[in-house]
């Protein structure tokens, strides 16, 4: 049972689906389904715009996010307070950026004044680019993109692009009424479908920069994928398969709602959380600032509950990263994760806990916890 940040759960009807022979990906019947696909793509988006579909996992999904629409030299800012705002930072250098590493302590959100004062002071206007990262997986932090989105706009000129992997379908994150310039997600997250495919939706705004920025792109040359795109076609032998199985994981998600889906996200959260404090542990996001798909709880037993849960309950939790790694673990909670699920995790963990001789809490008290929580 996997309960760790992607790869997550797939459901059966996605596995047939995956189960097929691959069709020609010229073929009309493929060209109609990824029309379908896209139609949906963009309502989980909640935009108009384009919405591509790349064969890469979200890394390439956002490092084609990043390259598009930049020139060498250029400057942006980085929102860095854990593994995957670093890791944007290192493909911004590594493509010769000016690169401005905006930090926040790891398992604190990154603060929406410092972006204020570094776009409000750019007189020049100089800053091209904003990138976000909108749930830090790493820590279980989520980062006030609205707010700092804000201070974007105002800027008036620099782009916002958004890594969106671990919040698009699980959070709110309405392209088109925040006006996102650029959004990144993979698959194997909120998405219900194996590691695999990327996606990159892409605003007007940026497509005009598209048109002057020099970056080197080949594979990920996102003008080409849109060309493709409007004939519901793609440059390159996309993964078919994948393609498939996305379109029966996008019907599941339109037949829960969006807003059903949000909500279940956050009463998964919220019970993850009322269960760790009810048996002890320390949350490593405050309430205010807590992803919906991924709760990390700090511990030195860290090492121990995982190897312990996977033991005796064949459960996956994921690790702390670098130096977290041993004080930290983190319980996904994204995509197709049902209460029973919940409740199969928190009982777990807590007979772990016993195991290990956490005698501070009454046996029964996580659970209690979390089920009053997906009650309430
Ligand atoms: C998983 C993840 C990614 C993408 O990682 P890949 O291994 O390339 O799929 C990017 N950002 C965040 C926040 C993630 O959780």
């Amino acid at each position: 049972m996997l309960m760790i940040p992607g790869p997550t759960p797939v459901p059966e009807q996605v596995l047939l689906a995956l189960a097929k022979s691959p069709i020609g990906h010229r073929s009309g019947d493929f060209t109609k389904i990824m029309a379908d696909v896209t139609a949906k793509l963009k309502w989980i988006h909640q935009t108009e715009n384009d919405v591509l579909i790349l064969t890469a996992s979200g890394t390439g999904a956002m490092e084609a996010g990043i390259i598009n629409f930049l020139s060498k030299g250029d400057r942006v800012l980085v929102g860095e307070n854990g593994k995957f705002g670093e890791r944007w930072s290192e493909v911004c250098e590594a493509y010769g950026l000016d690169t401005v590493r905006v930090k926040a302590e790891w398992g604190k959100p990154l603060d929406p004044e410092v972006f204020r004062e570094k776009l409000e002071s750019d007189r020049e206007k100089s800053i091209e680019a904003v990138i976000i990262t909108h749930s830090e997986t790493s820590t279980g932090v989520v980062n006030d993109l609205e707010t700092i989105n804000r201070h974007v706009k105002a800027h008036g000129k620099a782009l916002i692009i958004v890594d969106a992997v671990t919040s698009l379908g699980a959070m709110n994150v309405p392209m088109d009424a925040w006006g996102l310039d650029v959004v990144a997600s993979g698959s194997q997250k909120g998405y219900m479908i194996p590691p695999g495919l990327g996606f990159v939706a892409v605003g007007e705004k940026a497509w005009e920069a598209y048109k002057t920025a020099n970056l080197p792109r080949y594979y990920f040359d996102l003008g080409k994928a849109r060309k493709d795109a409007k004939k519901d076609s793609t440059p390159f032998t996309t993964s078919v398969n994948m393609v498939v199985a996305l379109q029966v994981a996008l019907k599941m998600m339109e037949s829960e709602g969006l807003e059903s889906i949000f909500a279940r996200h956050l009463r998964h959260s919220q019970a993850t959380r009322a269960a760790a404090k009810a048996m002890g542990l320390s949350l490593f996001a405050e309430d205010s600032c807590a992803s919906a798909s991924i709760t990390a709880i700090a511990t030195p037993d860290a090492e121990k509950i995982r190897s312990t849960i996977k033991k005796h309950f064949d459960i996956v939790m994921a690790g702390g990263q670098d130096h977290l790694n041993g004080s930290v673990f983190r319980i996904g909670h994204l995509g197709f994760v049902s209460d029973r699920d919940i409740l199969t995790a928190v009982s777990a963990l807590e007979g772990t806990l016993k195991i290990l001789g956490h005698d501070g809490f009454t046996s029964g008290a996580g659970v209690g916890a979390a089920i009053a929580a997906l009650n309430s």
